[in-house]
Parts: structure tokens; sequence; C-alpha cells
């Protein structure tokens, strides 16, 4: 089995899919098994270097067999790293488990995430033709525009140029992109996160019209997951969550410009250690983030309020 499996919406430019997220367990982010990783990622808590090709293809293999694929349009492979980098997932691996996406005649999309510097139309080419031409869309941990933030704050390592290369390639390849956005990364005010996150938003839309390439914009709220540096920096008290009411007022600012989705799973990793408000208006909020992300509508959201706002 994988390490989990989930059903949920997507609005993919006014279209509503049926998507399941599928979770693998792999050896990790072979960036964070060698050079430490971004600053805020808990992914290699479940990472284990003796995991092989076949267990790789097992856990696809039950999570597909267990799942009910009747009314389902799209799959999503998260791997905890690269899905294009051949020491994360071997070319055997890729073919194998997108070969049998190409089975499932419902799945028109298929999601995939990767660090930039994996991205090469070859790759992308390879892919699609194992997928059967499904649309593909790739997704890429930006995190920010601004240089400092991403590669001094969070430790991407990705400079700018590869990024934008990155893009090249998939409009080169007809491949669709997702960008994450990290909200709120160790070193910035509340406000300054703000404003880092929607002139990043408005880079990624800008770039991405002019390559001709589908965009959509995932913010990540920071939540803090454990052996990371930054749990050292929230148990020295020099960290504090964002307010999740900020998370809407970027929201707010950017969902106009292009399709945004807001990803409030913290995939197990963080104890409670999540945006919050409060317990008067939280679930209320949670729901009808959840509902954005379906419809792209901000009316709802917009209509409400809190004395915890900030
Ligand atoms: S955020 Fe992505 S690139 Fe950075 S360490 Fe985690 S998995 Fe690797
Ligand atoms: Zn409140």
């Amino acid at each position: 089995m994988g390490l989990y499996s989930i059903a949920h919406s997507l609005n993919i430019r006014g279209r509503i899919l049926n998507s399941l997220t599928i979770g693998l367990a792999t050896k990790g982010c072979e960036y964070a098994r060698t050079k430490g990783g971004c600053s805020m990622c808990g992914f290699m808590k479940y990472a284990d270097e003796s995991i092989s090709d076949r267990q790789i293809i097992d856990q696809f293999e039950q999570t597909l067999q267990i799942s009910d694929l009747a009314d389902i349009q799209a799959i999503e492979i998260y791997n905890g790293g690269s899905f294009l980098n051949d020491n994360e997932i071997s070319l055997r691996v890729r073919r194998n488990l997108l070969e049998k996406i190409s089975e499932l005649r419902e799945v028109e999309r298929v999601f995939i995430e990767s660090r930039a510097e994996y991205i090469s139309l070859e790759r992308l080419e390879q892919c699609r033709q194992w997928m059967g031409g499904k649309t593909m869309e790739v997704g890429i941990g930006l995190e920010s525009a601004d240089d400092h933030v991403r590669n001094v704050l969070i430790r991407k390592n990705l400079p700018e140029k590869g990024f934008v290369r990155a893009v090249v390639e998939m409009s080169r390849a007809e491949c669709d992109l997702f960008v994450y956005l990290l909200l709120k990364p160790p070193g910035l005010s509340e406000r300054q996160a703000i404003e880092d996150v929607v002139s990043s938003a408005l880079y990624v839309f800008d770039l991405a019209r002019k390559h001709g390439v589908n965009a959509r914009v995932g913010l990540e709220p920071v939540f803090v997951c454990a052996d990371t540096a930054l749990e050292d920096m929230f148990d020295k008290n020099e960290y504090e969550l964002m307010n999740l009411w900020n998370v809407v007022e970027v929201m707010r600012r950017i969902h106009s410009k292009g399709d945004v989705y807001v990803g409030l799973d913290d995939e197990g990793l963080s104890k409670g250690r999540i945006p919050y408000s409060c317990d008067k208006c939280y679930e209320t909020l949670v729901s009808e983030i959840t509902m954005f992300n379906k419809t792209q509508s901000f009316s709802s959201l917009d209509r409400l309020d809190c004395e915890c706002r900030i």
C-alpha cells in the first residue's frame, strides 16, 4: 500500500475533476539526502533508502486496486521528492506507473512533481508517451520569486534561470505547470510574507503567460515538521506560524490573476503546528478554503470575518 491515497476535487480552468492523490514511500528527495534539503521540509520522515523499485510499483498497484476509480479523471503522484530524478524514481518505475495510468481510460490528467533541474523536453515527452498522451501537469517548488527568500531563507538551491528553463521546456512539451509558493518562510514577518507570496504569484502567472503555459499556483502555508531547521526555530520562539486569515488575504489579492490551490494538508507531519485562526472561525475558514479549491470562487470567503483577524 502507498503512504496515503485521497480522493478530492480539482478545478482546472473552470472544469471540476475528481482526482486521486497517491503518496508513495521512496528513497526520498536526493537534495535532502545529500545536501540537507530545504529548511522547512519534513518529507524525509517517510523516506527509506532500502525501498526497492518493486516496492514502489507494488505500493502504486495496490493503491489502484483498492481505490474506486469509476469517476476519477486525474491522478496525482507524490513521492516526497522529484518524480523525474532517476536516482529517486528509476526509469523502470516511472514507465511502469505511467503505463498503468495509460490503461485507465477515464483518467485524462496526471500530476507529478519535480525539482526544476530534472525537467527536460526529453523526459517530459517520454512520460507523456508512456501515459498515452494524457495531459501532464508538473509541480515545481519555486517557493518564492525572490532569490534571497528562496535560496538563503528556504535553502532551495534553485537559481531563477533554472526555473525559467524548466518552464520553457514544459512549454515545448505542452505540459501544464503547477508552482508551489511557500507562505511565511522562516525569516519573514507576517506582512513581508504576504507581499512576498503575492509578488511571486504575479511573477509566475506572467512568466507562464509569456511562454504560453497553463499555470496554477499552489499556496503552501508553512507548517512545522519534526526534525527540520524550522522546528529548531519554532522551539526557540524564533518562528511564528501564520494566521490563517492572512492566507485568505493572499487569496483575495491573487485569485483573479489565475488558478490558485491552497494546500492545507500537512500529510501527517506537523503534530498540529499549522496556521491557525481561533476556535470560533477555524473550521469555517478551512471548509471555505477547501470549497474555494473546488470552485475558485472567492465570494463566500470575502463575506467572512472574525475578531481574531489581524
Ligand atoms: S521541499 Fe522538495 S526539494 Fe526541498 S528538500 Fe523537500 S522534497 Fe526536496
Ligand atoms: Zn477567529
